[in-house]
């Protein structure tokens, strides 16, 4: 169960991120230095080489593993910052979502931010609200899809972005698009299986 559901995750994970990682380097381009695209398919990529030994694992063990590889190889703010969400899920105790609030904490106090600075956060947090008041994974898409909208008129205050101020205003923020695809992409992979 464990070693299919981790073996599609990674599967699926990495496809999303090839072959949307031209539109989250072009994001980047706008707002920042242009390399989301590659630092993400870097990072997944590194994930998915690892498949072997990461099948073999329990679930949160492998996300723990696969944190790490995040760190390792991804140069950028994004690598540190998707190691902290998954290596803090990992490590947590209790439901899915108890997790997916301790890692969207970590990744505010890694990034020294919080939601409305134009982030990944600007999705993660409204997604993981959303699962704790009971949303269903179609609702969690939608949730994650609105709030990654939002972050166009938003101007931001972390990041590279922020170097832009009022500039950077008109565009959707390039991590907050990474973040919804994976949960999409996800929530797609658990819905086939409910
Ligand atoms: P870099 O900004 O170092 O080039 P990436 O381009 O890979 O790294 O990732 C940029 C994304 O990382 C941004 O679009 C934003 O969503 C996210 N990000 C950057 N800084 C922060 C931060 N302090 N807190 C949360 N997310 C951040
Ligand atoms: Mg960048």
């Amino acid at each position: 169960m464990s070693a299919s559901l981790i073996g599609e995750l990674i599967d699926r994970t990495v496809q999303a991120i090839s072959a949307n990682a031209d539109e989250l380097t072009e994001l980047d381009q706008a707002i920042g230095d242009g390399d989301h695209g590659i630092n993400m398919k870097r990072g997944f990529e590194a994930i998915a080489a690892q498949k072997a030994e990461l099948v073999e694992l329990e679930l949160w063990p492998a996300l723990q593993k696969s944190g790490m590889t995040m760190v390792m190889k991804v140069g950028g703010a994004s690598g540190p910052l998707y190691g902290s969400l998954f290596m803090a899920m990992a490590k947590a105790e209790g439901s899915p979502v108890e997790r997916l609030r301790a890692g969207f904490e970590a990744v505010k106090s890694r990034g020294k931010s919080d939601v409305g600075a134009k982030t990944m956060l600007d999705v993660l947090g409204p997604v993981t609200e959303a699962l704790e008041v009971g949303a269903d994974l179609t609702e969690v898409k939608e949730v994650a899809a609105s709030a990654l909208a939002a972050t166009k008129d938003m101007k931001a205050t972390k990041g590279r972005a922020s170097f832009l101020g009022d500039r950077s205003i008109g565009h959707l923020d390039p991590g907050a698009r990474s973040s919804q695809l994976l949960i999409a992409t996800v929530c797609e992979i658990l819905e086939k299986r409910a």
